[in-house]
């Protein structure tokens, strides 16, 4: 069984209170970082260990915190992205549900490296029970001397806050974010500045996911190097993966990064296969803002090597044979689900949550919603596919937040792997057949492990 680094005592009873995490070894890497290393030591450990964003996007943490800006007389934030709206993410939640004093370990340490003396964790505001439970961390955490001035006793001061969120998609964006938690509305900025430069209240900025927050302290406990020996190539350390749709073990695992997909998906450690002995027909690997993969094609490469839970792996052969590993929120439909439908109800969703700034976003998104309803309900027509490849393009890349992109493509891919699937819509236009397609040559090319006996 692999090792975990995250949530080795999440099952531990109590863990979610101060005195058996500290009882577990917790807020050593707060002593270690205050009272040994310099904030540049801490940098260059979060730069060696080569953890990358666990948000989605992927950018190494320890180059965006060198990117801050340092301008004398101003301050400096840190902000926790504790928004996780994405669809199929919900390992962030699980996370602050069952170990708050992880993340709240997490964002003493990277503040202190940071120069930041205010730090805020903006949490996704349905999540309430989640912000209870960290406000009452917070305020243990200071009980305790590790918030607030002097924390023990090294000079160091730091208050940190949690904001409720605005209660829309786009705040997960790091300047809609920002502009949020300054009690505007959540519109996302045009970049350049990036926050690093001008972000909360024009100061500089850094705005990280709670997972990349966490992960700083094992880095900071065991070292650059020992975190940098798990995983594989530029994919290091470990990831949570929220596993949901057709599975029979959905939750929330932590990985070795280049765990082989097939074992992820198939074993008992993991996903324990597909759900009532059904195929697999395909994967959002990374949440609903990355590209659909059909079965063979997430299991294999295009060249025909096992596909590995990494970043590279998985967007080995673009978005053509390839897709992301994005937030880690892993979606598998059996070989029952119909794919039109599903696009469909992404295509819903970004079309409701898009801010309305840009049109591209704004209209594409909604030109593409109707397409795709009319398909699913059996009014669609020949070039309908085309249209929608069409307005997927049009959006890709021409607007000011990555919405657009994420809108567009579980669009464009669902229509490149399921082509056929799109047209037996048209051809078969009546409601109640649409509703039970299957496609059962998208099943699962490779024999399903036998059971462990
Ligand atoms: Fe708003 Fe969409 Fe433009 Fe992002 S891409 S700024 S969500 S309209």
């Amino acid at each position: 069984m692999a090792r975990k680094l995250l949530l080795e005592h999440i099952n531990v009873p109590g863990i979610n209170t101060f005195e058996v995490y500290r009882s577990k070894g917790g807020y050593a890497s707060v002593e270690k970082a205050l009272k040994t290393l310099t904030p540049e030591e801490i940098v260059e450990e979060v730069k060696k260990s080569g953890l990358r964003g666990r948000g989605g996007a992927g950018f190494p943490t320890g180059m965006k915190w060198s990117f801050l800006a340092k301008p004398e007389g101003v301050p400096r934030y840190l902000v926790c992205n504790a928004d996780e709206s994405e669809p199929g993410t919900f390992k962030d939640r699980y996370l602050m549900t069952h170990i708050p004093h992880l993340l709240i370990e997490g964002m003493i340490v990277s503040s202190f490296a940071l120069g930041a003396k205010t730090s805020y964790i903006y949490v996704r505001g349905e999540m309430m029970p989640q912000i209870r439970i960290l406000e009452r961390a917070i305020a243990e955490a200071k009980n305790a001397g590790f918030l607030g001035k002097n924390i023990l006793g090294t000079g160091y001061d730091l208050e940190l806050y949690v904001q409720p969120g605005g209660g829309a998609y786009i705040c997960g964006e790091e300047t809609a974010l920002l502009e949020s938690l300054e009690g505007k509305r959540g519109n996302p900025r045009i970049k350049p500045p990036f926050p690093a430069i001008a972000g909360l209240y024009g100061c500089p900025t850094v705005v990280n996911n709670v997972e990349s927050i966490a992960a700083v302290v094992p880095i900071i406990n065991e070292g650059a190097e020992e975190y940098a020996k798990i995983g594989i190539g530029r994919s290091t350390g470990t990831k949570l993966i929220s596993a949901g749709g057709n599975l029979n073990k959905p939750g929330v695992y932590e990985i070795d990064l280049g765990l082989s997909c097939e074992e992820f998906l198939y074993s008992d450690e993991y996903c324990g296969g597909i759900a009532n002995g059904k195929r697999l027909k395909a994967v959002v690997a990374g949440g609903s803002s990355v590209p659909i993969l059909p079965a063979n094609l997430f299991l294999k490469t295009a060249n025909g090597e096992g596909r590995l839970m990494s970043y590279e792996s998985l967007s080995d052969g673009g978005f053509v044979t390839g897709t992301m590993l994005g937030s880690g929120g892993f979606i598998a439909f059996d070989e029952d689900q119909c794919i039109v439908r599903n696009t469909w109800n992404f295509a819903r969703f970004y079309h409701h949550e898009s801010c309305g700034q840009c049109s591209p976003c704004r209209e594409g998104t909604g030109w593409m919603e109707k397409v795709l309803h009319r398909l699913e309900n059996g009014h669609g027509k020949q070039s309908d596919m085309d249209l929608l490849v069409d307005v997927s393009k049009k959006i890709e890349g021409n607007t000011i937040c990555p919405l657009g992109d994420a809108a567009a493509w579980p669009v464009a891919s669902a229509i490149r792997h399921f082509r056929d699937e799109f047209e037996w819509h048209v051809t078969h236009a009546s409601e109640a057949t649409v509703r039970n397609y299957g496609l059962a040559h998208y099943a699962d090319p490779l024999p399903k492990p036998e059971p462990a006996a």
